[in-house]
């Protein structure tokens, strides 16, 4: 198998949209769970911090560059070329070929508003889509303990297991669940994706996206939640690469 570029140790897949969905369906007719995740720089900030999150990153079998500042670092660093493949794009794509081969799709995370208006945008954009269930992650009255949440996703039978709990919260949950998730095929880590679908944060214009200045606006429209965020997704994860690019490395 050929090795994979990484950043702090944790692989990035050089895969564009279409060959990433490619690899995710096929993973959908096989009979083990296949679990893909979405690393932007604050992500791999975490992991590099984080053992058990860097090892549970490790052992994903698809890992998408989910940011302009991975596209950039991997650059610098001299790796692989990496095309950015977000998680918003990634879910929308693989929710367009669950409406037309019929894959049931389970959402777990966010409010409970939140991840049945995710799951009513997901109907009316990908009109035939089947949805097995939603369950909220917001903790209190309204989540649910983990245990009745795999049997409620077990008894459901999804397909494809979408969990937003934010990162490295859901990859965590991810790997200490995948043995009870019955004959879910899929797991994806999506992060703030319901939050978007559901129109509870604005998605970026096009002319943002584009730019990769979603960082920006989204320090524009939630500045005291994201402040502290948004510095470790750019000069502190910038310090950080430039260390690792000083950083020895064996050859091959
Ligand atoms: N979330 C949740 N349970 C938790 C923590 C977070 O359901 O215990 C949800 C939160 O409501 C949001 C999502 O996780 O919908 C992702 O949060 P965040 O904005 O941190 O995601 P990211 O920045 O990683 O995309």
């Amino acid at each position: 198998m050929l090795t994979r570029p990484t950043i702090f140790d944790v692989p990035l897949d050089p895969v564009t949209l279409s060959s990433a969905l490619d690899r995710a369906e096929a993973a959908l007719a096989g009979q083990r769970l296949f679990h893909v995740v979405t690393p932007g720089p604050e992500f791999l900030m975490a992991a590099h911090a984080n053992r058990k999150f860097r090892a549970v990153l490790q052992r994903a079998d698809l890992s998408l560059p989910d940011g302009f500042g991975v596209i950039m670092a991997a650059w610098w660093l001299g790796l692989e070329r990496l095309s950015r493949v977000t998680g918003m794009d990634f879910v929308r794509g693989l929710a367009a070929r669950a409406a037309v081969k019929g894959y049931r799709l389970f959402l777990f995370g966010g409010a409970s508003g939140v991840v049945a208006r995710a799951a009513a945008a997901l109907v009316r954009e990908f009109p035939g889509i089947r949805i097995a269930g939603v369950e909220s992650g917001v903790r209190g009255w309204v989540r649910l303990p983990d245990a009745l949440v795999s049997w409620r996703i077990r008894r459901a039978q999804p397909d494809i297991l979408l969990v937003a709990l934010g990162a490295p919260k859901q990859e965590l949950w991810i790997d200490r669940h995948r043995a009870q998730l019955g004959r879910v095929r899929l797991v994806v880590g999506v992060g703030g994706v319901f939050d978007y679908l559901a129109g509870a944060v604005r998605w970026p214009p096009r002319l943002v996206r584009l730019l990769g200045l979603e960082w920006l606006w989204r320090l524009v429209l939630q500045p005291r939640q994201r402040w502290q965020r948004i510095v470790t997704a750019t000069w502190r994860f910038a310090r950080e690469v430039l260390r690792e690019k000083r950083r020895p490395h064996a050859v091959g």
